[in-house]
């Protein structure tokens, strides 16, 4: 078994111990985070680097013997859809986790193909612009149909 095989592993491992595959009630924000005591901070800056995905963060104890909490967690649905579901196909075990991730990523990926609005670039040739309306940016859009 490859280095790489053994780190996919244990990452898995590590999600299906501690993350959450979390949804909205409106079925329109997704995330994935995994939050651990201050003292594991570097398991979470590990998966952010193997990930290349995500953000860490750092909030103070809720309880005063609680140590803070840290927490890696990716929101961004490109994020989301493009790196940790190919990620957690391939490589979570059979688990309640992965049971859980299975229902999350039904309406992940229903949202994704169907509903998240992806903003296009505009239609002209070298327009930058993202586009609002017939496929063409605001500025485009008036020279082309506005008076
Ligand atoms: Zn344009």
């Amino acid at each position: 078994m490859s280095p790489g095989t053994d780190i996919a592993a244990y990452v898995a491992g590590f999600v299906a111990a501690e993350g959450y595959f979390g949804m909205d009630r409106t079925g329109t924000r997704f995330r994935l985070a995994v939050g651990l005591g201050a003292v594991d901070e570097g398991s979470c800056h590990l998966l952010l680097e193997l990930f290349g995905v995500g953000t860490v963060t750092r909030s103070p104890r809720r309880r005063a013997h609680y140590d803070d909490e840290v927490t890696w967690q990716v929101q961004a649905l490109p994020a989301l859809v493009g790196v940790v579901v190919p990620f957690m196909d391939a490589h979570l075990p059979p688990s309640h986790k992965q049971m859980q991730f299975i229902a999350w990523r039904a309406p992940l990926l229903e949202y994704w193909h169907h509903r998240a609005r992806r903003v296009r670039p505009c239609g002209r040739a070298g327009c930058p612009a993202p586009s609002r309306c017939k496929g063409l940016c605001r500025r485009h859009y008036y020279l082309e149909f506005g008076r």
